[in-house]
């Protein structure tokens, strides 16, 4: 079986000159610059990482940024009291927090000072409560989760009546993909696997659609997947290779499923591109409301 690679470059950036246009044309019809404010506590270097490339991406297409970072000694309450202004400022459309905060701040309580309307990652309760109710209530979906199901409905793959099983439940990843994939439209029966999960391979081995999203270096194997199953690896590991050099790895051993899986998403290459795409799409509806 000759196993399709499904790869989320040319997708994204297709997906990121779509809201270029949006972006503009939302300019010059309704006199509507989009702007996304990147909130940061300094002291985490993927964060800044994050932040950069996430600025990058929104001026490229045209999406204004106004750029917050606040020392790693900020209290909950002064940084609850900042977000709450930049919430209430007209000219902000979206705010991005970056998470995980440090350990000595409420991050639930910083969350939810953020404006729902402005929740472009979807992380405060009422977003994530409206996702829960049925994706169709949904005012945003959270980046990672929205990116897969894109980029499986623009290879022209449909769940809509598939069984899949979706590995890892956290609530930016697993819990929400979950929902999106067994709401109304999508219509997929999905079991939702975790590490007490009894008989994994299994489980997965009864899915058409498997997704993995759990943080553990090539753990899927072929024995986990049925044949002509298709195959989406949301994980992202950085391990130490033979050379003594870093390289980004999957959830799944991407070699031992090719000519048994349909097809698959390598990594890197498959659905990592798809998030910051999914970003910029939120960052426009946000901006468009
Ligand atoms: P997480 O918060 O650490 O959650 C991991 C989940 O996997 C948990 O639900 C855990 O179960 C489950 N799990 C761990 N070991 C397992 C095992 N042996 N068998 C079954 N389930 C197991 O991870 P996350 O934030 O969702 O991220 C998952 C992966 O996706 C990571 O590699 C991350 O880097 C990647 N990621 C990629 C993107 C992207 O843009 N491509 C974005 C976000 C995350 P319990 O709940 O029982 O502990």
């Amino acid at each position: 079986m000759t196993t399709q690679k499904i790869l989320g470059n040319e997708v994204s950036a297709q997906i990121m000159e779509e809201v270029r246009l949006d972006v503009e044309k939302l300019k010059s019809e309704r006199g509507v610059q989009a702007q996304v404010a990147l909130v940061m506590v300094e002291g985490d270097p993927a964060s800044q990482v994050y932040l950069e490339s996430a600025k990058k991406s929104a001026l490229k297409i045209g999406i204004a940024v106004l750029e917050r970072r606040f020392p790693a000694t900020i209290t909950t309450e002064t940084l609850v009291a900042s977000i709450k202004v930049i919430s209430a400022d007209e000219s902000v459309h979206a705010i991005l927090c970056q998470l995980p905060l440090p350990s000595h701040l409420d991050e639930a309580k910083v969350i939810e000072a953020i404006a729902p309307s402005k929740d472009v990652d979807c992380v405060h309760p009422y977003n994530q409560g409206l996702l829960a109710m049925g994706g169709e209530k949904a005012r945003f979906f959270p980046c990672t989760p929205f990116g897969v199901c894109e980029l499986l409905k623009r290879y022209g793959y449909s769940v809509s009546g598939k069984q899949v099983v979706v590995l890892g439940r956290s609530s930016i990843v697993g819990r929400p993909l979950s929902i999106m994939l067994s709401t109304k439209g999508s219509d997929a029966t999905v079991t939702l696997c975790h590490s007490r999960t009894q008989d994994l391979q299994s489980v997965c081995r009864s899915a058409d659609f498997l997704f993995a999203a759990i943080g553990k270096p090539k753990f899927v194997t072929r024995d986990f997947v049925k044949e002509g199953a298709v195959v989406v690896d949301v994980g992202t590991n950085r391990i130490l290779g033979d050379d003594g050099k870093y390289l980004l790895v999957g959830d799944v051993d991407f070699q031992s499923i090719v000519g048994h899986a349909s097809a698959a998403t390598p990594v890197p290459g498959g659905v990592g591109p798809m998030t910051r795409a999914m970003l910029m799409k939120n960052i426009f509806s946000a901006a468009s409301l």
